[in-house]
């Protein structure tokens, strides 16, 4: 992937796994709304009557530490490291103003959402769990991470 293609990938709404887990979703019953431009960091997904956000992270571009599907470039190196640091703070920091909105947040990364689309028992158990944290009434409102 050269990375003029991986930037359109990063900037684009509705990428494939987005679309699957919002089809995950639907077909549990949930209803949700989707680039969520008026809350913090745009949501990929929000859930209002759970007042939770989920984002479909890309392994990559949100730097998922100890991934199998995560790796520096070898070239311009300390660039990508810069790049990726300031996309993970920023993501904390969207992290920090949902909590402060009572709103919790779901990170559901991009390999999980590869096995769940390989493997019909891992989508079933990740649904639960997604179904877990959004029932669960809680004080304050946390961050989970699939
Ligand atoms: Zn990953």
């Amino acid at each position: 992937m050269t990375r003029s293609e991986n930037m359109a990938r990063v900037k684009g709404k509705d990428t494939k796994p987005e679309l699957y887990v919002r089809k995950l979703l639907r077909s549990a019953g949930y209803g949700y709304r989707i680039h969520c431009d008026w809350l913090p960091g745009k949501p990929d997904i929000y859930l209002p009557k759970y007042k939770t956000a989920i984002f479909v992270h890309g392994c990559f571009w949100h730097a998922h530490e100890n991934c199998r599907m995560f790796r520096l470039p070898q070239s311009n190196t300390k660039y990508w490291i810069e790049k990726l640091k300031k996309n993970t703070e920023r993501d904390a920091k969207n992290r920090t103003e949902l909590l402060k909105l009572g709103i919790k947040t779901i990170i559901i990364w991009g390999c999980t959402v590869k096995d769940m689309m390989k493997h019909d028992l891992k989508q079933i158990i990740e649904m639960e769990t997604i179904s877990e944290i959004l029932e669960q009434v809680e004080e304050p409102p946390d961050v989970y991470e699939l």
